[in-house]
């Protein structure tokens, strides 16, 4: 198994590295199908990922079928943004798609603060 501390070149992070070590993780929701966290190798001084716990590929490759994994990860992106908002004012979420999609398994970030250059 692939630990969180190795380093990882692959293009699915989240079903190769994440989903096996959620343990390991600084968890900030853990839910029947998506997890959020505060990422292990942050950009932004927040950053927190949010996931579903199945492999979906990308925001594009949803489905009208996934309407209940849809409903589940809407709002917990809106419980952690909101709770980033609170907490520091503001907010950013973003998912990539294409070359932008470093990993490709759906994920949504919520960020905060100047990101590291
Ligand atoms: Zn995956």
């Amino acid at each position: 198994m692939t630990s969180l501390d190795d380093p990882y070149a692959g293009t699915d992070f989240y079903c190769a590295v994440a989903l096996p070590n959620i343990g390991a993780l600084d968890l900030v929701h853990d839910g029947d199908a998506v997890f959020a966290y505060h990422h292990t190798r942050p950009y932004w001084p927040v950053h927190i990922v949010v996931v579903p716990k199945r492999h979906v590929a990308s925001l594009t490759t949803l489905a009208a079928t996934d309407e209940p994994l849809i409903r589940e990860l809407l709002g917990v992106i809106r419980e952690v943004a909101a709770a980033v908002e609170r907490d520091h004012g503001s907010a950013t979420v973003v998912t990539n798609l294409g070359a932008y999609q470093d990993s490709k398994h759906l994920h949504f970030h919520i960020a905060s603060g100047e990101p590291a250059r």
